[in-house]
């Protein structure tokens, strides 16, 4: 399944530095990087360190980290400039949900007017 806990992903080597990242945030328990295809004129990753697959596979023990997470993407947003406009915070899940990488990441989005709704 695309979920198997047993392979890594693309981000566990940016987190260990094995890949390049534009890295604009790290802390012990999460990195924030530039999307290498951005959507938008500012579009940047929030991941945590501990992997979580998905965000529909979370469980009770990952509540804080779950909001430390959200907590950073709107720190490092205002850090960026996007924050006094508005931007969007985005979890895609799945396979309707168009997630492509099984390490849960929220997408921050600005820079520009958004369209809404997503197709
Ligand atoms: P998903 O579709 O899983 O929600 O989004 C995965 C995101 O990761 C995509 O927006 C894609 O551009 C981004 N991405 C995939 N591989 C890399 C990479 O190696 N480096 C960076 N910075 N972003 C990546």
């Amino acid at each position: 399944p695309p979920e198997d806990m047993s392979k890594p992903t693309i981000f566990d080597k940016i987190i260990s530095g094995d890949i390049p990242a534009n890295v604009l945030f790290e802390d012990d328990q999460c990195m924030a990087f530039s999307d290498v295809n951005p959507q938008a004129p500012t579009h940047f990753l929030v991941i945590p360190k501990r992997r979580i697959s998905q965000l529909s596979k979370a469980e009770e023990d990952d509540k804080a980290l779950l909001g430390h997470l959200m907590y950073t993407a709107q720190a490092v947003a205002r850090e960026q400039g996007i924050a006094d406009d508005g931007f969007r915070v985005v979890i895609n899940d799945g396979p309707n949900g168009c997630q492509s990488v099984y390490h849960i990441h929220l997408h921050v989005i600005g820079g520009k007017q958004l369209s809404w709704p997503p197709g």
